[in-house]
């Protein structure tokens, strides 16, 4: 469509009159007026066009206005658009087939949920109930939600505000390696010393006090740490060890993104609960869950499961679910995002940062990527300091605009921007995607020291 900025003015006007955004001081935020989308890209009413690196919040996998999920949606709305959590619907049975057949194990039933942070929350509940116990253990540099279980789960600033100190959470330091807590200076180091922190507050927890861990598989929004080989089996071990439920965050990780279906599938293990949304059905309609183990699931068998939502298993999403999961089955989508990794953003980005003295690290898998940007290589201080706002995030602001000078709309957190377009994107996007970046690294490169 032409451009037309006098529909985007009226449309902004209303958002700024009626709309209250999400972690936002609602006077000082300028939300772009969005007029449609296609692919890995969008566009403005000025007529601009930006490739989305971030995916949304990390969650279009496939790129938006698939026409296979948008032809589903309008199908699914003609024949069933709503209906009731407690009947048998086809298009719900068929996304717990499909979903099923994908997760790591016994994980065969699944509870659905409008997104992930009720699928946290609907973790902890069957954990703690299963176990009959209170405490979970999470990891700082985590994002798990913002209701109020996930938000105490939550290993970042944005719990500070929400933090009820009474949610029985006991957080502790997964492994990250460039920023290590235990001061190691290789990998199997790293591993080995967070398996030893992490056995020692299950023993100063007590470990019959504790209902599960939780850890995301790769965590995300916190900065894509890949953890070392071993450290989830570790992890595994140490909860079988105690009758401890480990729970994978999947709902950034899930369908696609780290070029298998699931995380946990590049380290071999199966925890007893697996929580996803997002990549489900890349957004197209609210939808998360809970993949749930025969033992998890046999507690409820004949004992009723004390937690429901109006719209579990809405039809709308599940069908949306459906479509893309059996189109991301056929275009071998899941092989793209491990092809996107290897070919073109790994080894684009590692050369982005020989040449920048303001990337610290890169690291990552499939499509998804952590630029970490610092101020000096040497003591890796970062570009801007921890939570940093205002004039003190100046920086990171700048670089971020740059990068929409060019055309690019990245995902910024903190110091760090993360490259992680839809898994759909072709090898040319992808490397438009990366000579924006170099651009908006050239500002970055004027605030090291
Ligand atoms: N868990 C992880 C790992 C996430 O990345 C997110 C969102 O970014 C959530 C949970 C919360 O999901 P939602 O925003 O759908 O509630």
């Amino acid at each position: 469509a032409a451009p037309d900025p006098q529909a985007g003015a009226a449309v902004k006007a209303t958002d700024r009159a009626h709309v209250f955004h999400s972690w936002s001081a609602q006077e000082l935020i300028d939300p772009l007026a969005v007029a449609g989308a296609e692919g890995s890209y969008f566009w403005d009413y000025e007529g601009n066009r930006y490739l989305d690196f971030a995916s949304g919040l990390v969650f279009t996998n496939i790129g938006y206005q698939h026409p296979k999920v948008v032809a589903a949606i309008q199908e699914q709305a003609g024949k069933l658009a709503t209906f009731a959590p407690a009947f048998a619907l086809e298009a719900r049975s068929e996304a717990a087939r499909l979903i099923a057949e994908r997760t790591p194990g016994d994980l065969d039933k699944i509870f659905f949920t409008n997104g992930g942070a009720e699928a946290v929350e609907n973790a902890i509940r069957m954990a703690r109930v299963h176990t009959g116990r209170p405490k979970v253990l999470s990891a700082y540099r985590s994002y798990h939600g913002a209701t109020t279980t996930a938000i105490n789960l939550t290993g970042d600033p944005r719990r500070w505000a929400s933090d009820s100190g009474a949610a029985g959470v006991v957080r502790f330091w997964a492994p990250f390696l460039y920023r290590s807590p235990f001061y190691s200076s290789t990998e199997q180091e790293e591993c080995a010393r967070a398996l030893d922190h992490l056995e020692s507050v299950i023993a100063h927890e007590g470990p019959g006090t504790i209902a599960a861990v939780i850890l995301e598989t790769v965590p995300g929004t916190a900065g894509i740490m890949v953890p070392p080989p071993g450290y989830l089996a570790g992890v595994r071990e140490l909860c079988d060890r105690h009758g401890i439920v480990f729970v994978a965050d999947e709902v950034m990780a899930g369908f696609g993104r780290t070029g298998r279906w699931f995380a946990t599938e590049h380290f071999d293990v199966v925890p007893d609960l697996l929580t996803f949304a997002k990549g489900v059905n890349s957004g197209y309609v609210p939808l998360g869950g809970v993949a749930i183990s025969g033992a998890i699931a046999d507690t409820f068998a004949r004992r009723p499961y004390p937690g429901g939502l109006t719209y579990s298993g809405h039809p709308l999403a599940c069908a949306a679910a459906v479509a893309t999961i059996e189109l991301m089955a056929e275009e071998g989508i899941v092989e793209q995002a491990a092809h996107l990794g290897d070919a073109v953003l790994g080894p684009g980005l590692r050369e982005l940062a020989a040449r920048h003295p303001s990337v610290g690290e890169v690291r990552g898998l499939g499509a998804f990527w952590a630029v970490e940007l610092v101020r000096d290589r040497e003591t890796r201080e970062p570009l801007v300091p921890y939570n940093a706002t205002g004039e003190a995030n100046a920086p990171m602001a700048a670089f971020a605009a740059a990068c929409r000078k060019n055309g690019l709309w990245p995902f910024v957190n903190m110091n760090r921007t993360h490259a992680v377009p839809p898994l759909t994107t072709s090898e040319a996007e992808a490397k438009e995607g990366l000579a924006a970046l170099d651009a908006a690294l050239a500002v970055a490169d004027e605030h090291t020291v």
